[in-house]
């Protein structure tokens, strides 16, 4: 099952990918935004990992950590929304003992459902929505049939790498980008970027 020290492994993972892609995922919202969001999020994990030590003792203790940390440092859209993300999951994991991978699916489906709830996006609108949701439903589906957290967390990454992918055409219809209208398709959105790096450092650290 999966220890407090894997989320911990998680979170610091993340924090790492978004580092490597920094200049990425600003260059994506260059695009269709405001040029930020690689240093917003780079911003925010920095002070994510710093109050990593000493390390918190449950995941209910460390995701408060996350998301409080996430949504006074990163501002913009995404700061409040990944906030929202990790707020969730840390009480949906507080009784689940062990942690395996139906408890991390509900987890993350409390979370999603905290960013669905406070960004009003739906799949399709071009946000960090279309890469979370298909994830969840992988997700929901590996665990259903009895998958261990790293073969669940393999096809939840997998699952947002396609949603990201299939936000390229879109037209944008909440956040910044969708002030661009029709001029905001043919390019990823950023947000559904850095969603799938998350989730594939999730499955990076389980596997
Ligand atoms: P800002 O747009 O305020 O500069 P960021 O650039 O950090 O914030 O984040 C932009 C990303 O936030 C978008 O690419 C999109 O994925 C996500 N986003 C924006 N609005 C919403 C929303 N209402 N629901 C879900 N995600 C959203
Ligand atoms: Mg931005
Ligand atoms: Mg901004």
């Amino acid at each position: 099952s999966v220890t407090t020290g894997d989320l911990v492994a998680w979170i610091r993972a993340f924090r790492d990918a978004v580092q490597q892609h920094k200049d990425e995922l600003t260059r994506l919202d260059s695009e269709i935004g405001d040029a930020d969001h690689g240093s917003n999020m780079a911003r925010g994990l920095d002070a994510v990992v710093a109050k990593l030590d000493p390390e918190p003792s449950t995941p209910t203790d460390l995701f408060k950590t996350v998301g409080m940390t996430l949504v006074s440092t990163v501002g913009g859209a995404s700061g409040p929304l990944y906030g929202t993300l990790f707020l969730r999951m840390g009480p949906a994991l507080a009784e689940a003992d062990p942690v395996d991978a139906a408890a991390l699916g509900a987890a993350l489906r409390a979370g999603v459902e905290g960013v669905i709830a406070r960004g009003k996006a739906e799949v399709g609108d071009k946000t960090m929505i279309d890469a979370l949701s298909p994830a969840l439903e992988a997700w929901d589906s590996a665990a259903r049939d009895d998958a261990s957290p790293a073969a669940a967390s393999r096809a939840a990454a997998e699952a947002a790498a396609r949603g990201r992918d299939a936000t390229e055409p879109l037209v944008a219809r909440k956040g910044r980008a969708s002030y661009l209208g029709e001029r905001s398709a043919g390019h990823l959105d950023p947000g559904a970027a850095s969603a799938t790096l998350l989730l594939e450092a999730l499955s990076d650290t389980l596997a």
